[in-house]
């Protein structure tokens, strides 16, 4: 049994519990993002910020919460399937987890084990790209295709996707085969996020923030949401936020640490969302 196995049967039901996915082997452009937890975890416990949410839940001193450290992974197919056991022995014992990545391709197995726990629910991805290719350079689980395996693999799951700013033609044939809600970067604003319905799921890739407040990434797109627009969408997201995911911080593009910093941030507030 792994560490974060042996912790699962302790917990108790409604706790979220932090756990970190070291995998950036899926990754098509730069690796990095395997550094990602370790980076989040640094700067949430450097002492440069208090772990009070903006929202006002004290995460040093509230008990509903734990961090289970890093999952340790084998590669290709039996990575992903170890990340849906591990996801699916958590929701089962009544847990909703908040995942550090690693690249995107971990939230495909993730969703899988939410789809199961939590039928009909709704998705919300921020990200510069929708990551619905068919394929991407021979594979169909790297990191540009997680969210088409998962509306193949999901029936029933709704997907809202907001800051997509680099559809093909190929990405909105799949946007309207799969029937996501795109909101375009080019047309967003926060005030026009559509009203959620729980059970709610919010993977969160930083590239949907502009680099110049997220250069800690492997792919730069510019044009995207500022660190304040990220904040208003989370605090304004239904209490019913089961689960969520952080991905794709990669540290060796984040010289002085200011994405590492955000990503922990934006953590804190997620915590603080899925408690209340
Ligand atoms: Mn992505
Ligand atoms: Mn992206």
């Amino acid at each position: 049994m792994t560490a974060i196995e042996e912790r699962i049967g302790a917990l108790e039901r409604g706790t979220v519990a932090i756990i970190g996915i070291p995998l950036d082997e899926n990754s098509t452009f730069l690796k990095g993002a395997a550094q990602g937890p370790k980076a989040i975890r640094e700067a949430l416990n450097s002492g440069s910020s208090n772990m009070s949410t903006e929202l006002g839940i004290d995460l040093g001193s509230e008990k509903g919460w734990t961090d289970l450290g890093d999952m340790s992974l084998a590669s290709g197919a039996d990575a992903l399937s170890q990340i849906e056991q591990t996801v699916a022995r958590l929701l089962a014992t009544g847990v909703h987890v908040l995942t550090l990545g690693g690249d995107h391709s971990i939230t495909y197995p993730i969703l899988r084990a939410y789809s199961k726990a939590y039928p009909g629910m709704t998705v919300l991805q921020l990200d510069a790209h929708p990551d619905t290719y068919d394929e991407f350079g021979g594979s169909r689980h790297s990191h540009a295709s997680p969210f088409a395996r998962t509306m193949e693999e999901c029936p029933g799951m709704a997907l809202v996707q907001a800051g997509i700013r680099t559809l093909t033609p190929h990405l909105r044939e799949q946007a309207q085969r799969f029937g996501i809600t795109a909101l375009e970067m080019r047309d967003w604003s926060p005030d026009k996020m559509p009203r959620l319905e729980g059970p709610l799921y919010l993977s969160l890739d930083l590239d949907v923030l502009d680099p110049a407040y997220a250069p800690g990434v492997s792919h730069h797109e510019p044009g995207g949401m500022s660190a304040r627009d990220v904040l208003r969408v989370i605090h304004g997201l239904p209490s019913t936020l089961v689960g969520a995911d952080v991905v794709e911080l990669n540290p060796s593009r984040d010289p002085v640490g200011v994405t590492s910093m955000l990503a922990a941030k934006l953590c804190k507030e997620l915590v603080g969302r899925m408690l209340c």
